[in-house]
């Protein structure tokens, strides 16, 4: 929880150097506002290379080393203070920086794990990886550091000029796509003396809202059997299989699913069937996610998961020998003040000048998908309000729920990608090394610096922030971690799958030294986008994906 005292701390420190708070302050504020936009467009060539490197990088959750090296080097420049493996994750970090009394605590974060299988060619509106098979961004995450790093390095000129107290911290959301670090993060520390936490994502359009969001809460697992093995074929009698056990469990879920509530979603993967077929498996291991509205119903599917795995055992004669959380979400509940000086800005800002090469790449896609082409946003999304959870359908999650639920926080959604894809899909990376997701970026960097300076120097948001977590957010919810205090994060997660295509994807690291953009580096035309109709007979281009 906030103390008063450095706010007032901070009071007195921005009198000192400053203005008096009035009329005079407002306008100085609605200056530096009016220059950090010019600022940050002079930085278009910096968004265009942190989004164009992350992309090339194409890292997977808790394996993100590369991206860590490349954005520590730009802030370590820039004069932040760099901490390493926070959270006992060695791809985490922060990067802090404090002027004058160092209050408020600004928090800047955004995720930067990819997704497996989705390498992808930039700019080209079909199915053509770079890698078949390798990991890349196929939800967009390599383009949020570089809004709020940009934002950032501005607002912290100002801030050294104008003596205005205040600390950034920016850090990375970690293995987003397993849910896997902010519970951490929240749990040790790392956002301690946080005053406002503003979060980023890749988007089609600006958004952002308050209140209860619509998405789901989420807790995922690991079950793993153990059994004994013996010859399939010579002596099938004496042998215990752990395959078994994980079926039966599944089943078993499978028979519930017809009981759950609409809004519920659960899934799972076979992270281990056992080796070979003429042995019977020894172990096996199942990775169950189950999502559910908020934390009460989403326990009871862990639990009744649990349940099942024990009675698998029991009917199998193996053990369960462990149930490991590996990821964990709260669902989200953003701030409405902040929201509300948000929103004001992305009116500010505007959409996009999207250009006929942009318009028809996001048509070409479309067409590609089997869907009406409709282009491009060109009218921005009302700010939206709390969802009510007993209608909700349920939907993802993030586990910047778990933030929102110790500080105030938001989600400043960007306009860096093309409306039509599925989610976690190729088709979803296509615009994030384009003109796209470079000039969406640097909207969305030109929002986060308005919002800081509001925050600063406003001399009001922060506490209406606070008013309405203590006395409207949380008045009725408690905060209870799905992690205990014993759960480690799971820093094992796509190592194997890192080492297979690490030094395969390296060659294709951007070279901002060699070449302007990315797509100039893959000597692709952009946009690249279908000629003709796709019929079943198509031959060309290589790789079409229907
Ligand atoms: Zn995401």
């Amino acid at each position: 929880m906030r103390l008063l005292i450095p706010r007032a701390l901070a009071a007195v420190a921005f009198l000192a150097t400053a203005a008096p708070l009035s009329a005079q302050s407002d306008s100085r504020l609605d200056d530096l506002k009016d220059e950090v936009l010019v600022m940050v467009q002079e930085d278009a060539k910096m968004v265009q290379e942190i989004v164009d490197m992350l992309f090339s990088f194409g890292e997977l959750g808790m394996q993100e080393f590369e991206t860590q090296r490349y954005l520590t080097g730009i802030l370590e420049g820039a004069g932040f203070e760099i901490e390493l493996g926070v959270a006992g994750m060695p791809s985490a970090w922060t990067a802090r920086w404090s002027n004058g009394s160092g209050s408020p605590v600004i928090a800047l974060g955004s995720d930067v794990d990819g997704i497996p299988q989705s390498s992808q060619k930039p700019g080209v509106g079909y199915r053509e990886a770079i890698l078949p098979l390798a990991p890349g961004h196929g939800e967009g995450h390599n383009s949020g550091q570089a809004v709020n790093i940009v934002a950032a390095l501005n607002v912290k000129e100002l801030m050294e000029r104008e003596n205005i107290a205040g600390t950034l911290l920016i850090w990375p959301g970690i293995a987003e796509e397993q849910l896997g670090s902010k519970a951490y993060f929240v749990r040790d520390g790392v956002f301690d003396g946080v005053d406002v936490n503003l979060f980023t994502h890749v988007s089609s359009n600006f958004d952002v809202s308050w209140g209860q969001g619509g998405g789901n809460a989420l807790v995922s697992a690991m079950f793993r059997f153990e059994g004994e093995t013996a010859h399939s074929a010579g002596s099938p009698w004496r042998g215990r299989s752990a395959l078994d056990a994980l079926m039966l469990m599944a089943q078993a879920w499978e028979y519930k699913r017809e009981h759950l509530r609409p809004a519920e979603r659960s899934h799972y993967v076979i992270v281990d069937g056992g080796d070979q077929p003429n042995v019977v498996p020894q172990t096996a291991s199942i990775w169950f996610f189950f999502r559910e509205v908020d934390y009460e119903l989403t326990m009871e599917s862990y639990d009744a998961a649990k349940r099942m795995a024990e009675g698998a055992a029991l009917m199998t004669g193996t053990q369960l020998d462990t149930i490991m959380t590996i990821g964990s979400a709260w669902s989200r509940h953003f701030s409405k003040p902040v929201a509300e000086v948000t929103y004001a800005n992305i009116q500010r800002v505007g959409l996009p000048e999207w250009s006929e090469a942009d318009i028809a790449l996001a048509n070409g896609l479309q067409t590609e998908l089997g869907q009406e082409p409709r282009g491009l946003p060109t009218e921005i999304d009302e700010l939206s309000g709390p969802v009510d959870l007993s209608r909700s359908l349920g939907g993802g999650s993030d586990d910047i729920g778990d933030v929102s639920w110790n500080m105030p926080t938001v989600t400043l959604r960007f306009p860096a990608n093309m409306p039509g894809g599925p989610g976690h899909n190729w088709a979803n990376g296509i615009a994030m090394a384009t003109p796209i997701a470079h000039k969406g970026s640097l909207a969305g960097a030109k929002v986060q610096a308005l919002t800081l300076l509001d925050l600063f120097l406003d001399g009001e948001s922060v506490d209406a922030a606070w008013d309405y977590f203590n006395n409207v957010q949380t008045a009725e919810t408690t905060y209870t971690p799905f992690i205990t205090a014993d759960d480690e994060p799971a820093i094992w997660l796509n190592e194997d799958i890192m080492a297979t295509w690490r030094e395969r994807m390296r060659p294709y690291y951007y070279d901002p030294s060699r070449y302007d953009t990315y797509l100039e580096q893959l000597g692709i035309e952009y946009p690249t986008v279908r000629t003709r109709p796709v019929s079943d007979d198509d031959g060309a281009p290589a790789q079409g994906g229907r």
